[in-house]
């Protein structure tokens, strides 16, 4: 823990008090740096909520006091793809995990004795104070219980967005979903909404299965109980393969075994795991002639500023549960245990209460 000064928001920029914040696999993939030359020293976190304390020049849909959820992809509202219905890879806030500075003067906000402290994502959100780019903030409905919406702001959106915008799975079909985190346990509560039949999960960890009961999750499947490839498994207990399939585990291997597990003539499968730096995705090229579908996303396609305060609302009107999500809470002083947790596989959200 250390003692940092936030600097006030630039052009475009809104300074937030964040209230919650939780750890999701992408922090710790980046705090590890396994083969990565990261940005050092840096401030962590990237799912949060918390309200806006004060606004730089230029901002006008944003003022103190507003409830706001920052996300580590942006939008711009002005470029070809936030122009587009399809797309929600800003030009201008897309994820950068490398950038740690503003684009406004190419400057760090956070500081120690005048020495910069660089950003991660454009969120930094294990502080609190932050200061984010306006378009990577959306703001939400000020009833929303913001303990509980935070979690909306990375992983839950991911992964529900990754089913629900992406893979698209029709009433009665077949989805695999390969990672029973929360990004999965999301894409599996996504299949449970669009109506899906049969809900496959796919993981390593056995702790994994009986929580995801609770998210509709119908069958299992753990790939170290066979000595075959998971995706013969699936194509054996499916008559060819699923509808549709959804990996959220980072792993390549498990990556591979999503695409392939798919049924050829229409499966879909999508990757939503942050793979390793060197990972190269390796399959039979007749596996996708087959006429089989691969597709990835970042933050579900959800566009930040115009989709996420809907989910939030998904959640307001009870179409969407957060609170089965959340199984640990920690105070800010208390946060490595939120890493603990995590490294352990137990549980799936642990939210991080700044105020205490
Ligand atoms: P998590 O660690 O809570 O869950 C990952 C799960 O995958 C664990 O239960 C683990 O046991 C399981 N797993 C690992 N390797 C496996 C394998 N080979 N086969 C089956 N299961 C395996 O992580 P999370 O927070 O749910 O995030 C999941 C992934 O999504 C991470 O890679 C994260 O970086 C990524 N992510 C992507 C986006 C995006 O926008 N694309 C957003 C958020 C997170
Ligand atoms: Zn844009």
């Amino acid at each position: 823990m250390e003692e940092v000064e936030v600097a006030p928001p630039q052009a475009m920029e809104v300074r937030l008090k964040v209230l919650f914040t939780s750890l999701c696999h992408t922090d710790v993939y980046f705090w590890e740096a396994k083969g990565q030359t990261p940005l050092f020293p840096r401030i962590f976190g990237h799912e949060a909520s918390g309200i806006v304390e004060s606004v730089g020049e230029g901002v006008t849909d944003l003022k103190p006091g507003d409830h706001v959820l920052p996300v580590f992809t942006g939008e711009c509202k002005e470029c070809r793809h936030c122009k587009s219905e399809e797309s929600n890879m800003c030009d201008l806030l897309r994820i950068n995990t490398d950038r740690g500075v503003m684009l406004n003067d190419g400057k760090t906000r956070f500081s120690i004795n005048g020495k910069p402290i660089y950003h991660f994502v454009g969120t930094s959100t294990f502080s609190e104070y932050t200061v984010v780019h306006v378009g990577c903030v959306a703001k939400i409905n000020p009833e929303a219980p913001l303990d509980k919406v935070c979690v909306l702001s990375c992983g839950i959106s991911t992964g529900l967005g990754a089913t629900l915008n992406v893979a698209k799975p029709n009433k009665g079909s077949s989805v695999a979903v390969f990672g029973l985190g929360a990004v999965g346990l999301a894409a599996a509560e996504g299949a449970r909404i669009a109506g899906a039949s049969r809900i496959i999960g796919v993981d390593l960890n056995p702790k994994r299965f009986e929580e995801a009961k609770k998210f509709g999750v119908t069958e299992f499947v753990n790939p170290k109980d066979y000595d075959k490839p998971v995706q013969e498994v699936i194509a054996e207990m499916t008559n060819g393969g699923v509808d549709r399939s959804v990996e959220c585990t980072g792993n390549i291997n498990a990556m591979i075994s999503a695409f392939e597990c798919v049924h050829d003539g229409w499966g879909v499968a999508v990757l939503v795991g942050v793979p390793n730096k060197d990972d190269a995705f390796k399959t039979h090229p007749m596996n996708v002639l087959n006429e089989r579908t691969l597709k990835g996303t970042f933050f579900g396609n959800y566009k930040p500023r115009t989709d996420l305060p809907s989910v939030v609302e998904k959640y307001m009107n009870k179409e969407l549960e957060v609170e089965k999500f959340i199984t640990h809470e920690v105070t800010f002083s208390e946060i490595n245990k939120a890493f603990d947790y995590m490294l352990a596989g137990d549980g799936i959200r642990c939210i991080i209460r700044m105020d205490a």
